[in-house]
């Protein structure tokens, strides 16, 4: 397969304007420029797989771990990406750097590429790697001072034997028709049950919860993606003498915690206060929570690879 290479020098010099630049198959253009085929399997079939990654302080919060998630996903639906992985992580540095930021959100997809109306893959001939980076507001401010109400919905999260959660691809409708349903009961997030009944995760979040200083979060198996902030919450629990364990969760488990939380690139460590309409500990937003919140928000300041 023909592989990208790109100029990243040349790209910069060449573009002078004020609008985003864009990463599309191994060169940058303008916004307005950076389109892709109706016939992209990635539009018709939701064909593909993608990363939100998130810069701080001039520093790409763990690129190599979102990058590696990227392969893992791309080697589960059988896409070659036309990039190695060092490729993959310049090229997310240099669109960070393009676009003269320092603080932003990322977002880096690789769909199957242009093919026939029909879906078989075969058709495509090469996948298209395309990254953006801008700016996200995933929650309002204050809700992460307040905290948030969330619910479980009647969508479950997917088989393992159907679409495995773990693969983080372009195809979003379970979690799309949980977000629904949650903002249909009023509230932003929704919890997934998987089809045996245990929590799995919320739509675009990892979930803890923190029963009698005990830190638990559902297995993988239980449905939920392998959350890069999810894991560097387990391992900043260490140095806190926090224990740790993954557990099958159960809707009782969630409404007895003593503290609930959310964790995402996106929204970060997000408190959750109450479950359907049950208050979770004292309905604010508990102490080791905070104290997890705290050591994310300063080691995101100093860790990461640099633009
Ligand atoms: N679960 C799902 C379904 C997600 O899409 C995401 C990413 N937004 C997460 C969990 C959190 O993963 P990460 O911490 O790696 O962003």
């Amino acid at each position: 397969m023909k592989k990208f290479t790109f100029a990243t020098d040349a790209s910069f010099a060449y573009f002078q304007g004020i609008s985003m630049k864009i990463f599309l198959d191994g060169k940058f253009c303008n916004e307005r420029d950076a389109k892709i085929s109706v016939f992209d399997h990635g539009l018709l079939y939701g064909d593909g797989v993608f990363e939100g990654i998130r810069a701080y302080n001039g520093r790409v919060f763990k690129l190599k771990e979102h990058i590696d998630r990227l392969f893992y996903s791309a080697k589960a639906i059988l896409l070659e990406i036309p990039m190695s992985h060092a490729e993959v992580m310049k090229a997310t540095i240099a669109t960070i750097k393009a676009n003269k930021l320092r603080d932003c959100y990322v977002r880096l997809l690789v769909t199957r590429g242009v093919g026939t109306l029909g879906l078989n893959p075969r058709s495509c001939k090469r996948p298209s790697v395309i990254i953006i980076a801008g700016k996200i507001q995933v929650y309002p401010a204050e809700l992460y001072a307040r905290g948030m109400e969330i619910v479980t919905v009647p969508t479950v999260r997917n088989l393992h034997s159907a679409v495995n959660p773990a693969i983080k691809s372009l195809n979003y409708l379970n979690n799309i028709l949980a977000k629904i349903e949650a903002n249909n009961a009023g509230v932003e997030e929704a919890v997934m049950l998987n089809a045996e009944g245990f929590v799995s995760e919320c739509t675009a979040d990892n979930l803890f919860i923190i029963k009698n200083g005990i830190l638990q979060t559902p297995p993988n198996s239980a449905g939920a993606l392998y959350g890069i902030t999810r894991n560097t919450v387990m391992e900043l629990a260490e140095p806190l003498e926090i224990k740790v364990t993954e557990p099958n969760l159960t809707r009782y488990d969630l409404f007895n915690a003593d503290e609930c939380f959310l964790t995402g690139t996106g929204a970060e460590i997000m408190p959750v206060i109450k479950i359907d309409g049950r208050l979770i500990g004292n309905g604010k937003p508990g102490a080791i929570t905070q104290k997890l919140v705290q050591a994310y928000r300063a080691l995101t300041q100093v860790s990461g690879e640099p633009i």
